[in-house]
């Protein structure tokens, strides 16, 4: 397959090559009512009454190239794990957290998240092109009322530069690509030009959901503020797509440095070989895996948590089998705003004094002679 335009869904029959690879008609053409999606899906009728119910809380939307990928008939399918609505939505439980993370509790002006000493989050949108149904920002993202406007763009625009310990800016959302290419190369601009701020990231999914929004246009704006570090979200392999590909390759013309950052979820990519070929296939794009997040805490999203060993039992098996560079931090967002904490799995066996037995991938043991620190 060359494009998912070659797999398109039947709804879509009538689209032509050019309009697919134009990303403001894949916005347009988005799938967002349960007429729209079955032409895509056989729903469940648990899915049915999930969809309905869900509508007010988290809305949905799936960009016609992100709806390809999903098999129709298959209600585990991964990519329709994170696209359509489930019961397990919801299904409050006690321990869930709106704002799990605290970002809003650590916010100096609207739209800025200032935790880490060194580094802000600025939030420039609160728009996605599909809306990721395990999003620990629920609570903001797809809500037009809580959209960042231009004044809290500003407003956080004058924190940062009024802030000099600030040397890192996440611009974030929602999805800040779903800005214009203007508007985005505009804050861009106005964040490197503040003096202390050495690093720019940028995080999107759009690389993902909406490949087709990584264009000429856009890349000439990233080049223009280079080097950007763009945080990607790919879950599973099967997103990395014709698509994909050339969006990534168009970042890394532009000089932006790509790292990954995967949410562990459950029915997605729970299991040890889908995260080797995806981190495979992406390091193959030139894209390095960076994290893998635990998920969250955050309200309606129990059903894709995973418990802690899982994610050490996928660390313990991507360790040995690709080289460092496939191997990312296993990562715990603490809530209430603890920051990340790395969890690796227990290679040291034993110890007495200075002897150590270490395990290593395979399972087999080896001694080490460790040396007294000079000060003790
Ligand atoms: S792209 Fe990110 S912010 Fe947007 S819905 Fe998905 S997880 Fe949430």
């Amino acid at each position: 397959m060359e494009s998912t335009y070659d797999a398109r869904p039947s709804i879509f029959e009538s689209a032509s090559r050019e309009e697919w690879s134009d990303w403001h008609w894949q916005q347009r053409h988005r799938l967002r009512t349960l007429e729209d999606l079955e032409s895509v899906v056989e729903w469940t009728d648990e899915e049915r009454r999930a969809f309905e119910a869900s509508r007010e809380e988290f809305r949905v939307a799936v960009t016609p190239h992100y709806a390809t990928l999903i098999e129709s008939d298959d209600p585990d399918d991964p990519i329709r794990r994170q696209a359509l609505p489930a019961p397990g939505e919801l299904d409050p439980r006690d321990f869930e957290l709106e704002d799990p993370l605290a970002e809003d509790a650590h916010m100096p002006v609207p739209g800025v998240t200032h935790r880490y000493p060194d580094r802000v989050l600025f939030y420039v949108s609160h728009n996605c092109p599909v809306y990721c149904r395990h999003c620990t920002r629920k609570r903001k993202v797809s809500d037009p009322e809580t959209a960042a406007s231009r004044s809290q763009i500003e407003q956080g625009l004058e924190y940062i530069r009024e802030t000099p310990e600030v040397r890192d800016v996440l611009i974030s959302g929602g999805d800040p690509l779903t800005l214009s290419d203007e508007r985005l190369g505009t804050i861009l601009a106005d964040v490197q030009a503040v003096d202390h701020v050495e690093v720019l990231r940028l995080g999107t999914r759009n690389p993902v959901t909406l490949p087709q929004r990584i264009t000429t246009d856009l890349c000439e704006q990233l080049e223009a503020a280079r080097p950007v570090y763009v945080n990607t979200h790919f879950n599973h392999p099967r997103e990395i797509t014709p698509e994909a590909e050339r969006a990534l390759d168009r970042l890394l013309d532009a000089g932006c440095v790509l790292g990954n950052q995967m949410v562990l979820l459950k029915g997605v990519n729970d299991d040890p070989e889908t995260v080797m070929q995806l981190n495979r296939r992406l390091l193959e794009c030139g894209c390095r895996p960076y994290y893998i997040l635990q998920c969250d805490m955050a309200e309606g999203i129990t059903h894709f948590r995973t418990a802690l060993s899982k994610g050490l039992e996928i660390m313990d098996h991507l360790r040995g089998r690709i080289a460092g560079m496939g191997v990312p931090d296993f990562v715990v967002d603490l809530p209430g705003g603890g920051g990340k904490i790395e969890l690796v799995p227990e290679y040291l066996e034993e110890r007495h004094g200075e002897r150590v037995v270490f395990r290593n991938y395979k399972g087999e043991t080896f001694e080490f002679t460790d040396v007294a620190d000079a000060d003790d």
